[in-house]
């Protein structure tokens, strides 16, 4: 008989526990949110793949990823956030309780994070599936670099992580061949990287060629690669093949819900919100111009801080404005008309004994909540009765008006 499912419940899911879920479990934890990441491989995620990593603030002499992400968790953790190791399934994520599926628990949750980053591109030559991971093919060079010492190894790319990792590799490396598809001395990586690179004796750059095929027996020995200009067949023997050729974004399970872009990236507006309310996605699933460690971070702020406003903007539309008839004055402090006409409904107030009263929000600090209300023009009186906004006002603000509602 099938196993029942454990029903747990979350203000927040984070779907990642690389450094965009983990900064957001930061900021969930410290606002006392009851918040759960969930990471199916490695915490820390693809920082650790790389030994040295030179441009996150703070670390003058450099950190090595998987060190600078043991920090990240410690960090989290003492925020009370809580990690699970597993993957996630599938997920619901309309409505007010978002739900997440792993195989063994069924995750309920006010907000869901998106921080699922991406995963390493393959080239899809020949065999390349019989080869992948610890048959010969890696993605990761902090992983492989010590198995590798004194052998050959072939490099495929030439932008910033193929260049600076094959720079690592020849610490171990024998030789390091690096295959690149543009024309001689065209590399995509920056030009410090480029200029210590062509310096480096131990690397050998073999300029327009692709992978055409993978062969060995049960393990990779030559990856056969393909002169781009002359057809050319070219034989490298190896005992490790790097692909660094880019990622492809974590979002399958999201596809039918959340709006992506044309690359499968999660498209969001500056508070990191997707298209559906209490969904926010950060880091480098996202679709942006720069995937680093550091903008992951500053998407981890914000989309932990706005799902912070989210709920107490859902706990406060619950409590404080459904829950009774009134009149909400929906304004922005820093307008001179809406000052003007909020003098004159506080008039009003006096003038009725309290008959006619309102409840106040500013848009400066409560946009979700007038966005809740339906409310896009400043200043707005919205009317709720039994439980619903049933009118929102916007030019006449008069007693006779607002009697007419009581
Ligand atoms: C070789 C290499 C070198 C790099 N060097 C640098 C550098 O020097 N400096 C720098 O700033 N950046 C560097 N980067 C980039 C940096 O690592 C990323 O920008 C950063 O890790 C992105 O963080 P993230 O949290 O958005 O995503 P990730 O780190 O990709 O984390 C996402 C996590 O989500 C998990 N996940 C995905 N789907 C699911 C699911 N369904 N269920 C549960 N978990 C899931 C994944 O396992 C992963 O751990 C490098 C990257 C690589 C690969």
């Amino acid at each position: 008989m099938p196993r029942e499912k454990k029903v747990e419940e979350y203000d927040v899911v984070i779907i990642g526990g690389g450094a965009a879920g983990m900064t957001a479990g930061i900021y969930c934890g410290r606002a006392r949110l009851k918040t759960l990441i969930i990471e199916m491989a490695l915490v820390g995620g693809l920082a650790t793949y790389t030994n040295e990593i030179e441009n996150y603030p703070g670390f003058p002499e450099g950190s090595t990823g998987l060190g600078l992400m043991e920090l990240f968790q410690q960090q989290t953790k003492k925020f009370d956030v809580k990690f699970k190791g597993t993957d996630v399934k599938s997920v619901e994520l309309e409505g007010e309780v978002k739900i997440v599926e792993t195989f063994r628990t069924t995750y309920k949750a006010k907000v869901v994070i998106i921080a699922s980053g991406g995963r390493p591109r393959i080239t899809n030559a020949e065999n390349e599936e019989e080869f992948l991971f610890d048959k010969g093919i890696s993605f990761c060079a902090t992983c492989d670099a010590a198995a590798n010492t004194d052998k050959d190894v072939l490099i495929i790319g030439s932008g910033d992580a193929a260049i600076e990792e094959g720079m690592f590799l020849t610490k171990f490396a024998n030789k390091v061949y690096i295959s690149i598809m543009h024309e001689d001395g065209k590399m995509d990586c920056n030009e410090i990287a480029k200029s210590e690179a062509c310096e480096n004796s131990k690397m050998e750059f073999i300029w327009n060629t692709v992978v055409k095929r993978f062969e060995g027996d049960n393990h990779l020995r030559t990856v056969v690669l393909e002169n781009l200009r002359t057809g050319e067949e070219i034989p490298i023997d190896i005992d490790t093949c790097f692909e660094f050729i880019g990622y492809i974004p974590n979002t399958e399970i999201f596809k039918d819900q959340i709006c992506l872009s044309e690359r499968g990236y999660v498209l969001v507006n500056d508070k990191m919100e997707t298209n559906i309310e209490g969904v926010f996605s950060a880091g480098d699933v996202n679709e942006k111009f720069l995937k680093q460690i550091a903008t992951a971070v500053g998407d981890g702020a914000v989309a932990g801080y706005a799902a912070e406003r989210y709920i107490a903007e859902t706990a406060q539309y619950s409590s404080q404005i459904l829950t009774r008839d009134h009149f909400v004055y929906v304004y922005d402090a820093s307008c001179v008309n809406c000052q003007n006409r909020l003098r004159e409904i506080e008039a009003l107030e006096v003038e009725t004994n309290g008959k006619i009263s309102f409840s106040k929000v500013d848009v400066y600090k409560s946009k979700g909540l007038s966005n809740r209300m339906g409310v896009s023009v400043f200043p707005s009186i919205a009317v709720v009765r039994s439980g619903e906004i049933v009118d929102v006002l916007t030019d006449d603000f008069s007693r006779v008006r607002l009697e007419s509602y009581l």
